[in-house]
């Protein structure tokens, strides 16, 4: 996946959002949920971020990238294990290939804090998802 992309796609969904506010709130910070299994650099996100948000309703907005870690789930085991990425994708107890991903594949917004409030679940612009 493409961070200049991903970031296009986010700062669709804050506008959606910010434009259906009938006073057109002050967005401080995006709170950005980013699994570790996206592929995803925190870093290349965080600058396309500021490159595309100059000048805009977003420009003092901070992003903040929570990371989420992969967690797989092994169903022989019956238990869950955090491969390691890049190294070993198996279970460590049973070696059996990780087919069953319970989170780090996740790529959304947490919530958006603007004076003074926040706001969840936001849902994102039909057009930018697949
Ligand atoms: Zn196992």
């Amino acid at each position: 996946m493409h961070e200049t992309d991903m970031t296009k796609a986010l700062i669709l969904t804050v506008r959606d959002w910010w434009e259906s506010q009938p006073d057109r709130p002050n967005i401080t910070k995006i709170h950005l949920m980013v699994g570790q299994f996206t592929c995803v650099e925190p870093a290349g996100l965080q600058f396309a971020f500021e490159v595309q948000t100059r000048q805009t309703f977003l420009e003092n907005a901070a992003l903040v990238i929570q990371d989420v870690p992969l967690v797989a789930f092994c169903h022989p085991c019956q238990q869950e294990y955090q491969p390691e990425i890049g190294r070993q994708y198996a279970c460590p107890t049973c070696q059996a290939p990780m087919d069953d991903i319970r989170s780090g594949r996740e790529l959304k917004i947490d919530r958006i804090e603007y004076d003074g409030a926040e706001v969840g679940n936001l849902t994102p612009n039909p057009a930018t998802t697949r």
